[in-house]
């Protein structure tokens, strides 16, 4: 079967049954202006209200709340900034190890690095393709003590203050027994759901299921404000504390600038959120073309020999972000000439990330066995998805 030279070709086939024939790039995920983003960012220029005051930022952070469900929701500039911002609300202080998955995008490490913090790299289950929690919860028994209801590395000493699983291509994590792993070690759930905006978890909106959690509207998510990301939260108390500490901790007054700590110049600009209210005028729109989409590779994969196509997990509802499948393990070593053919092609086919652990900065930090993430990387591709993706949807 491998052998067949017409092998490559009809996995070529198979996605232009979904894509389309057009002789266009095909890109993994482009963004999609159909809406009010014209009326809304010329609003910005013509008022002059580009930058950092402005009632698209207020009005995108309560629309978002109400999306989401999420009590409160801060705007800021990027999903990275967001993440940032949220681990050190949940109390992650340097030298603190933090866990989180090692497929990944390299923000989910770099913000814990940015606390000060050591990334603990944690092991995806097959079935989410995100952070496995039985696995999480057998390897924390045998590697951390619990002193004064904080959790410490016996084999490094430190502290672990976090854990942060990812909803990989926008496939939600089983969330409830992660959050039952981190009420019984005494570590703060905190979710990087920078991907999965739209997407369900036992019907409750992903981001709200530990103490803070960060979106991201980066020009490739599934919805975009050019650059973006926001904190989820349903604590006031913390909401409060990342409003002030994304807006350079200035405390209120007519003219003087009195900062009561070192904070960050986070906010999200009044254009950009302009950009993000017209999008989620259009959310369920996306939402319903991308379950389309999939249901078309979900088809066209069907009955390919060596190839799965990725489902959302049984709990969920997924935003269908980016679609994957799955080489079987005697196709893996075809990945290289499936992604180098779609390419040619103009169909961006791409692999997963390289793991962290796997990265120069990353690959000394600990880390629990990560056979799954290992044999994963070498047999995922993701495909074109965007909800544009073709015309006749
Ligand atoms: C996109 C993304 C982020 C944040 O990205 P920004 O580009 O900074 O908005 C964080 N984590 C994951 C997993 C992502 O995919």
């Amino acid at each position: 079967m491998t052998r067949d030279p017409r092998f490559a070709e009809r996995f070529v086939q198979a996605i232009r049954s979904v894509c389309g024939e057009e002789t266009r790039t095909y890109g993994l995920h482009e963004p999609s202006f159909e809406g009010n983003e014209w009326v809304y960012v010329k609003e910005c220029l013509d008022t002059g209200w580009v930058s950092s005051a402005g009632k698209f930022v207020d009005r995108f952070e309560s629309e978002l709340a109400d999306y989401t469900g999420a009590k409160r929701t801060i705007a800021v500039v990027n999903g990275t900034a967001a993440l940032h911002v949220c681990l050190q609300l949940a109390g992650v202080e340097p030298g603190d190890e933090v866990i989180i998955p090692s497929l990944t995008f390299v923000a989910t490490a770099n913000a814990v690095t940015y606390c000060g913090g050591i990334p603990h790299f944690a092991d995806c289950e097959e079935r989410t393709l995100g952070m496995d929690p039985e696995k999480l919860r057998a390897y924390l028994r045998e590697t951390v003590e619990t002193r004064d209801r904080r959790c410490r590395n016996r084999r490094t000493g430190r502290f672990i203050s976090a854990v942060v699983p990812m909803h990989t291509f926008g496939h939600p994590v089983d969330l409830d027994p992660l959050a039952e792993v981190c009420r019984e070690f005494g570590i703060a759930l905190v979710e990087d759901a920078a991907e999965a905006l739209g997407s369900l978890y036992k019907g409750r909106h992903v981001g709200n299921h530990g103490v803070l959690s960060a979106l991201s509207f980066n020009g490739n998510k599934i919805i975009t404000t050019g650059g973006g990301g926001a904190i989820l939260t349903n604590d006031a108390s913390l909401a409060d504390r990342a409003k002030h500490l994304t807006t350079t901790a200035k405390l209120p007054h007519r003219w003087e600038f009195f900062h009561d700590s070192v904070g960050y110049n986070y906010r999200m600009p009044n254009i950009n959120a302009a950009l993000g209210c017209a999008q989620l005028e259009q959310l369920d729109g996306f939402l319903a073309k991308k379950r389309a989409i999939a249901d078309r590779y979900r088809a066209a994969f069907e009955t390919f020999p060596g190839v799965q196509w990725f489902p959302e997990p049984p709990f969920a509802r997924s935003n269908y972000w980016l679609n994957v499948i799955r080489l079987d393990e005697s196709f893996a070593h075809l990945r290289d000439s499936f992604l180098a053919i779609t390419n040619d092609e103009k169909i961006m086919t791409r692999p997963t990330w390289i793991p962290m652990h796997r990265l120069p900065m990353y690959g000394v930090c600990p880390k629990m066995d990560l056979s799954v993430t290992d044999d994963m990387v070498q047999r995922i591709i993701n495909l074109p998805s965007s909800s544009n993706l073709s015309s006749s949807l």
